[in-house]
């Protein structure tokens, strides 16, 4: 079995409790337009351009799928993700996102790191939407637990409800995405209404997940009372709900969407001011702790 993986990276300690690695899944059914992992969207590998290191040189114009114009410009959506243009690239200025590995190669990855994963840490699967892969993940996640691993699964929440169920006896807490209460407005910013992925909450919730709900907070999106309200009604509806995470957008996608090709997301990052009224107004509304 090989899964495609985006990127795997130790230390994190944003992706859970303690010290984690994250192994990040590509491919992702939503199209949220404030991704901060635009390159995992995909399924399929793709090539990720560094203009500041290319020298305009065309030798990437024998890209078999036409996708390099003859100063290297980028088609995104011709890139096959065959790699010609890395290897002809004289400038290292191109690379690959998404390798396809086994379990076994990832978890030669992870073992290294786990002297720092200590009683709290452990390792985060995420991506993209780690559900999309869902064989992968729950293979993955079996030898994690075998090897007595904690293991946290960060979720949009859109994907069929058999693939968390598969996962959920190797999967000691979920990291799980509420990002637009309204589903229409959730279908507008992330192309998918949210029913499916109330519904899984709920199915988590009741099957006795270790759930924290993850909350980004886009300005002019979803920084609104009626939002903030939304989550506060699931942490009342799902009392064993941990904590809410307050993520305020930041814009470090817009660095790897013209590595990708694609422009820009157009959202202003809010400074701190702004950040912690949010959390101070959702904390009002909140039974959980509302963290940053
Ligand atoms: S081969 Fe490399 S340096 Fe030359 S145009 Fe393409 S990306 Fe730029
Ligand atoms: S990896 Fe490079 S050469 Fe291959 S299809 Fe994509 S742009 Fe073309
Ligand atoms: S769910 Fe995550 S990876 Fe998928 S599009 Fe939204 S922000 Fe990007």
């Amino acid at each position: 079995m090989r899964g495609t993986v985006t990127d795997i990276i130790p230390f994190s300690v944003n992706d859970g409790p303690g010290i984690r690695t994250s192994v990040f899944l590509k491919g992702c059914p939503l199209h949220c337009r404030w991704c901060h992992n635009p390159e995992a969207q995909r399924p399929g590998p793709q090539v990720m351009v560094n203009e500041s290191r290319c020298i305009r040189c065309g030798a990437c114009a024998v890209c078999p799928a036409g996708a390099r114009g003859a100063h290297g410009e980028l088609d995104p959506a011709r890139c096959t993700g065959c790699g010609v243009c890395v290897s002809v690239c004289p400038a290292e200025a191109c690379r690959i996102s998404g390798k396809e590995m086994t379990p076994e190669e990832v978890m030669a990855r992870i073992l290294p790191d786990r002297p720092f994963f200590r009683k709290r840490g452990g390792v985060t699967l995420s991506g993209g939407e780690p559900m999309e892969q869902p064989a992968f993940a729950a293979a993955l996640a079996i030898l994690l637990y075998r090897e007595n691993i904690h293991v946290a699964v960060e979720t949009c929440g859109y994907a069929a409800p058999e693939a968390y169920k598969a996962i959920l006896p190797y999967t000691g807490l979920f990291l799980f995405d509420w990002k637009i209460t309204d589903p229409e407005a959730h279908r507008e910013w992330t192309g998918q209404d949210n029913r499916l992925i109330r519904e899984n909450l709920e199915m988590l919730y009741r099957e006795g997940a270790e759930i924290i709900l993850r909350c980004p907070v886009i300005p002019g999106v979803n920084d609104t009372p009626e939002h903030f309200r939304g989550i506060a009604a699931l942490t009342e509806k799902f009392p064993r709900i941990r904590q809410v995470d307050l993520l305020p957008y930041h814009a470090l996608g817009n660095n790897k969407r013209r590595q990708l090709g694609l422009p820009e997301d157009g959202f202003m990052a809010p400074d701190e001011e702004t950040a912690s009224r949010w959390q101070k107004e959702l904390q009002a509304e909140c039974r959980v702790p509302v963290c940053r």
